[in-house]
């Protein structure tokens, strides 16, 4: 066996084939395959080889048409056939809530450039003759479906990959990974051992088996599926002679049922409620190619459904019941990228949907090892998602939530209850007595919204306007017309400490550092010139600095630093996360309320907005910021974890006079959309450059070199292609969610990023990008909203404070 090689992938099924082609694409070719047994022996060769676009992220979805697009690609270059059927598919649908989430799907796909159309029960048993049209009350045509032959798939990715120069070795369990000093890798095998400079794990079943070599516990889990075949149908084949056609794949969602012809039967899986997961402790290594045993009294109320929705089913006898296990990520998106803190050690596992995203993955992670980056938005698919958090339980509990709600309508502002709480601040039981409804972020539970007296802390799920409307439009008039205070320790914030931290803060990010006292916003790009974190920098002193930040991507942001970190020793980095919480007080009274507790000058004149400072407030020792994310007069006060309930009970008492109250994260979302401001991971995302998304006054161009400042450059002499824009849209009782298209002049040209009603300024609200040559057009412009477009007027100045006076006053 050869010593060296630059890559080594473990694991050959469909991903790791698929990450083996793309590295040689790339012209990567230094690359060896170690597979355990023989290709396709872990979950691949028994899965039932459907595909489809349909996600909940725009961008997953994107690859995953990219994927299914590569199948000719494959089959050409190797030679070996994919087996690949594009039928096309039906996907029906049997309630209203359900139709309006199709609507939106279908929406989503306008942008996306899918070409599904909401179709007719009628005309979807066209297609799939086996279903009851009285079941169903609409459905969609989605023609990017079909299904294909795993084996024949992943060995065209690998026959495709050798012809490009990859070595693949079968008969080779990888039985350790040890980094070595100069940060490249021993693998070492059954076989002996290889020299590597990257490791990639694409072990699927044994992913984290394979992860805790190098002593990392991946959230990934696996599930028992089961899918069964029939005999052959009488249907089936009288469809097949009169149309010369095959039955075409069909999701019904409220049977939670995929099905598909196979010969001349059906193939017709499902996922149970109450799932079942295979070794949820430790895979063993000597399953393979293996099935379980037949369960079927596991998924008979579900086959029941089958029956009563497609009653044909119901008279055919079954040949085989398919049951294998395949693995998850708790939300059921994979996991790719690099792990923090291990160099060259990448993840490319917890790929629920491989003949989907599989070549989606292949190529992410082909180009984040080439160039240091994925090259487009991975956010939903990154392993650094999740943090050390992410513990064996919580993932056991998430993966079978997520597992029973595969065909289930997540709504925007459900919040699902598996593994909660997990992570709380000091202030969650007091927040829990006052009547807050939660949210989870990061693992922390986090206010949404107070529940008055006597009203129940319980959202209904909806995708319009909740229950929570009215409390949360309170809230929002509270902090615009006297004060509020919100828990801000769900923020990331970071201490960045050493000789030459402020050289490398100003050479990583955009703007210009802050003089000390005060605090600085600033886009980071990547080399790409594309906005990868959105910060605000306070200057504590010559050699301390703290950044503030979105709290879901602190792993991701951790594990980008530090990998820019100078080896001298002469910056450190240190994610501050339960460390430092707070609160932010805003509204109008923010300040008599604050300079009540202090005699230290508040005034706008010692304070003034963007200013910083560490003081004693009554007991307690905090870091103040004098801005917030309502747009309002505010502050951001810092403190110890263990001050916080001090802190809270200290401006509880003294915000009595001044009309204080607790307001949740809903209502801050409402604020924000007041000031046009977007925020990370809607607006501010690695596809959009800072002049796109209106952050270009936040990039120093004059400052040092900073990364992506070329990149920048270019952007704002050629001027980008889109532009983030702010709606007004003529709605009565609903708003955007986010991923809703935008028309003008009746044709689809740009995409909502996120929106919702404000309560103060009484308008709904929707930000979205567009093209740049029509972002100047105020008239023409429309967005579809579950199904029905709605007239809308770009907002070129903030409905509250357009000129920042009370923000600065
Ligand atoms: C019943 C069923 C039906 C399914 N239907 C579909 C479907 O219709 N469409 C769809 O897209 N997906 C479907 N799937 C899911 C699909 O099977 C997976 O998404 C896919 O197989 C994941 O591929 P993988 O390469 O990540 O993992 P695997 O196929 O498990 O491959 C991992 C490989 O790594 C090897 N390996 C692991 N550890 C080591 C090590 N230490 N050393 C060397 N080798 C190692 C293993 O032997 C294995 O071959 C289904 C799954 C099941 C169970």
């Amino acid at each position: 066996m050869r010593s060296h090689a630059q890559i080594v992938v473990i694991g050959g099924g469909v991903v790791g084939c698929s990450v083996l082609y793309h590295l040689t694409k790339r012209g990567l070719t230094d690359v060896v395959l170690l597979e355990r047994d023989v290709l396709t022996s872990g979950s691949t060769w028994h899965a039932a080889g459907g595909f489809h676009t349909l996600n909940g992220d725009p961008n997953v979805a994107k690859l995953q048409e990219y994927t299914i697009n590569l199948y000719r690609e494959i089959e050409e270059i190797s030679g070996q056939a994919t087996g690949v059927h594009l039928s096309g598919g039906v996907m029906l649908v049997a309630t209203r809530e359900r139709f309006d989430w199709l609507k939106m799907a279908h929406a989503r796909n306008r942008y996306l450039g899918v070409a599904t159309e909401l179709i007719s029960v009628k005309e979807a048993k066209r297609h799939f003759p086996l279903l009851d049209d009285k079941q169903f009350i609409g459905a969609m045509w989605h023609p990017l479906e079909g299904h294909l032959d795993p084996s024949g798939t992943t060995q065209a990715y690998a026959k495709a990959a050798r012809s490009k120069g990859a070595e693949i070795i079968q008969k080779c369990r990888v039985v350790d990974t040890k980094q070595r000093g100069d940060g490249g890798w021993d693998v070492v095998t059954e076989q002996g051992t290889i020299r590597a400079e990257h490791v990639v794990n694409a072990g699927g079943l044994w992913a984290r088996e394979t992860g805790r070599f190098a002593g990392v516990e991946l959230p990934v889990l696996c599930m028992a599926h089961q899918y069964l075949i029939t005999e052959e149908m009488p249907e089936v084949v009288q469809f097949n002679q009169e149309t010369g056609k095959e039955i075409v794949h069909c999701i019904d969602f409220d049977g939670e049922l995929y099905m598909r012809q196979e010969r001349s039967g059906m193939l017709v899986g499902t996922y149970e409620p109450n799932g079942v997961p295979w070794s949820p402790k430790s895979a063993p290594w000597d399953f393979s190619s293996e099935l379980l045993p037949p369960e079927l009294d596991k998924i008979s109320d579900n086959l029941e459904r089958a029956f009563k929705h497609h009653p044909p089913l119901a008279k055919a006898g079954i040949k085989n019941v398919i049951h294998g296990p395949f693995s998850f990520a708790p939300d059921g998106n994979p996991l790719v990228g690099p792990i923090r803190g291990l160099k060259n050690y990448w993840v490319a596992c917890g790929v629920m949907a491989g003949f989907s995203q599989g070549g989606g993955v292949g190529l992410a992670l082909a180009n984040w090892i080439a160039d240091g980056d994925p090259g487009f938005d991975i956010w939903a698919m990154d392993v650094a998602r999740y943090g050390s958090w992410a513990t064996m339980a919580y993932t056991n509990q998430k993966v079978r939530e997520n597992y029973g709600r595969r065909f289930r309508i997540t709504f925007p502002n459900e919040e699902l209850p598996a593994a909660r709480p997990l992570r709380t601040s000091p202030l969650y039981e007091r927040f829990k007595s006052m009547g807050a409804c939660f949210g989870v972020s990061y693992g922390l539970e986090q206010a949404l919204w107070f529940a008055p007296k006597g009203k129940k802390a319980v959202e209904k799920v909806t995708f319009r306007r909740s229950n929570a409307f009215p409390h949360v439009g309170d809230e929002c008039r509270t902090v615009r017309t006297s004060c509020g205070s919100f828990e801000i320790s769900g923020y990331a914030k970071y201490e960045v400490t050493g000789s030459e931290a402020e050289s490398w803060l100003s050479a990583t990010l955009a703007n210009r550092m802050p003089e000390k006292g005060r605090l600085v916003l600033t886009p980071m790009l990547n080399r790409a010139g594309r906005l990868i974190g959105d910060f605000t920098v306070a200057k504590a002193d010559d050699e301390r600095f703290y950044i503030f930040g979105s709290g879901a991507a602190e792993s991701y942001h951790m594990r980008y630093w530090e990998g820019l970190l100078p080896r001298d020793g002469s910056v450190q980095v240190r994610p501050l996360t339960s460390e430092l919480t707070g609160l932010s007080i805003a509204g109008p009274h923010s300040r008599a309320l604050l300079q009540s507790l202090t005699d230290e000058d508040m005034s706008n004149g010692a304070m003034p907005f963007m200013s910083f400072r560490e003081m004693e407030l009554g007991l307690v020792p905090v870091k103040i910021g004098r801005l917030t994310f309502t747009g309002d007069l505010g502050y951001e006060i810092w403190c110890r974890s263990d001050f916080l309930l001090t802190l809270h009970d200290m401006l509880s008492r003294a915000g009595e006079p001044f009309g204080l109250k607790s307001f949740g994260g809903r209502a801050l979302m409402s604020l924000r959309l007041e000031k046009n401001w977007g925020t990370w991971a809607r607006e501010y995302r690695p596809i959009y450059g800072p002049l796109e998304a209106g952050l270009s006054r936040f990039v120093d161009l004059r400052k040092n070199d900073f990364i992506g400042r070329d990149a920048a450059l270019r952007e704002k002499h050629e001027g980008g292609k889109l532009r983030l824009t702010s709606f007004v849209a003529e709605t009565r009782d609903v708003d955007v969610i986010g991923d809703e298209p935008v028309y003008h002049a009746g044709k689809v040209v740009g995409w909502v990023t996120s929106g919702g009603y404000a309560h103060f300024a009484q308008k709904s609200v929707a930000l979205g990008y567009v093209p740049k040559e029509i972002a100047e057009e105020d008239q023409g412009f429309e967005i579809e909203i579950i199904g029905k477009r709605y007239k809308a007027h770009p907002q070129r100045e903030p409905l509250f404070d357009p000129r920042g006076e009370r923000m600065r006053g």
